[in-house]
């Protein structure tokens, strides 16, 4: 149903080396949603999402997805069950066009007809991508080559995306553009945890958020109730 949660995380924790760095959070997206994992540089946020992606050598607790648990499988098989995950580097391969970043995005092998239809399907809800699929993807700018990444994981039709910082330094044209397509993606029903510094921007299209701070989850909140909240937005969200 609407109301159950497409990703649940209970008592998860992880850790770099000895360092506690996610500390017993719980919490939930459900299917449709933005959710938005608000706090401070150093916060835990990147390391969340790594943990839900089964990236962190040293971590526990659960992990479900479509009430199906996670814990225990590798990057890769968390990818195949729907769940995509773009990192705050790029990761974009120098020396290709922008189509051919794009074919990376399909692990399987579809016919040459299935992935050209599908290049023109992504490139109508990424329409500066569109313009430039020809072109030598590390030659666009830095905004230009995160939404293809964002592109290239949405390629596979990822259920839900895990979206960490990705209006960092581009230029407040491109940060319009890339909230658009956040609200675009979501019209087409795919879930979104994106972690943002761009606090106000993030709550504005989002419909919940949670906040961390040294690790734990100190608030949950409506994105409208916390847009309102400027204690809260000054207590933990200041970088
Ligand atoms: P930022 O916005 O600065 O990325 P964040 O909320 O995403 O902050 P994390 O990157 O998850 O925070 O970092 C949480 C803590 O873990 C910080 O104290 C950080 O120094 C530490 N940390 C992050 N990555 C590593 C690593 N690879 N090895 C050791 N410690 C790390």
């Amino acid at each position: 149903s609407a109301f159950k949660p497409l990703l649940e995380a209970r008592g998860l924790n992880a850790w770099y080396d000895r360092s506690h760095v996610v500390q017993d959070i719980a919490f939930e997206v459900r299917a449709g949603e933005i959710v938005t994992l608000m706090g401070r540089n150093g916060a835990g946020k990147t390391t969340t999402l790594r943990t839900l992606m089964g990236l962190l050598a040293k971590a526990s607790g659960e992990v479900l997805f479509e009430g199906r648990p996670l814990q225990g499988q590798p990057a890769h098989a968390r990818f195949h069950a729907g769940l995509a995950y773009v990192p705050e580097d790029r990761r974009i391969v120098a020396g290709l066009t922008v189509r051919e970043n794009l074919q990376l995005g399909i692990i399987a092998s579809p016919s040459r007809g299935e992935m050209d239809a599908r290049i023109d399907e992504i490139a109508e809800t990424f329409p500066r991508l569109k313009e430039r699929l020809a072109q030598e993807a590390t030659s666009m700018s830095g905004g230009e080559q995160q939404m293809l990444a964002i592109a290239r994981a949405m390629m596979a039709r990822p259920k839900m995306i895990l979206l960490d910082e990705p209006s960092e330094g581009i230029m407040p044209v491109l940060v319009d553009e890339m909230f658009e397509l956040f609200a675009r993606m979501k019209g087409q029903g795919t879930t979104i945890l994106l972690v943002e510094q761009n606090v106000e921007r993030a709550l504005s299209i989002s419909d919940r958020a949670y906040i961390l701070d040294q690790g734990r989850i100190v608030h949950q909140a409506g994105a409208q109730a916390l847009l309102a909240d400027e204690d809260i937005q000054s207590r933990y969200c200041a970088v």
